[in-house]
């Protein structure tokens, strides 16, 4: 479960990006995150992987306090969060297998098991034969199935995504949200940023809109109402 109680967040400039967020995401829910530009939604995101702390406010995951996570925790934290980025953010210098293969041991799981489970989430993604490929030699889909990959291999209860789709063509932007939608039928939470209107008006989920970093809306079922 994902917990914010009373959240602020000010940027060292003065931004107030979030002002006040109460919510709660339950395990095994899909919500999409929308907003106009500037709003907070990548602060909201960001706060949940402890990449920022909040100026003010809890936030919980499965009941612990992500602000009190000492630094070199961290990575163990995120071994419970995977993280997918509009840009992809593979290391250029990996292939598609050691992109992958580097967040398993990160957080020093076992030798034996890395090989036999990168294959296995590389399989999910449908890319399986690319595995020695390097990011440039990838198209942005099969980049961003890479970074999904790395998303899921070490199991995690959340996968958090902040505009999965923002760089990708219609065709790829669904093979995207397919592959979010079956990680989600597996159990796994899924929290995605997004403006793609078409995307939120068609597969249907919860949806929590933030304006001017307030929740102003959050409906199961809900539809996307900004204008961009
Ligand atoms: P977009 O749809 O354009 O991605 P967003 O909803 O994700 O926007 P945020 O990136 O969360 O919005 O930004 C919220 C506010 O905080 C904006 O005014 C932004 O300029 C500011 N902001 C974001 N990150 C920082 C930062 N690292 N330092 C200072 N201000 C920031
Ligand atoms: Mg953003």
């Amino acid at each position: 479960m994902i917990e914010m109680h009373d959240v602020y967040k000010v940027y060292g400039n003065g931004v107030k990006a979030l002002n006040g967020v109460d919510m709660k995401i339950d395990q095994g829910e899909f919500v999409y995150v929308v907003g106009p530009s500037g709003s907070g939604k990548s602060t909201f995101i960001r706060l949940m992987y402890r990449e920022e702390k909040p100026t003010h406010g809890v936030i919980l995951i499965n009941g612990v306090n992500v602000k009190r996570v000492r630094d070199w925790k961290i990575p163990y934290l995120r071994r419970n969060i995977g993280v997918v980025f509009q840009d992809y953010k593979l290391l250029p210098n990996m292939t598609a297998y050691e992109n992958v293969a580097f967040a398993m041991e990160a957080v020093e799981a076992p030798k034996r098991k890395i090989r036999r489970r990168v294959q296995e989430v590389l399989e999910l993604v449908g890319l399986h034969d690319r595995m020695s490929a390097l990011p440039s030699q990838l198209s942005g889909g099969e980049q961003q199935r890479v970074s999904i990959a790395r998303a899921m291999v070490n199991n995690p209860s959340f996968v958090i995504a902040d505009e999965p789709t923002g760089n990708l063509d219609p065709e790829n932007s669904w093979d995207i949200m397919y592959l979010l939608e079956e990680i989600n039928a597996q159990g796994t939470t899924v929290v995605m940023a997004t403006h793609n209107r078409e995307i939120v008006n068609t597969m249907r989920k919860r949806v929590i809109a933030i304006e001017q970093g307030v929740v102003v809306r959050d409906e199961h079922q809900g539809e996307y109402g900004y204008e961009d």
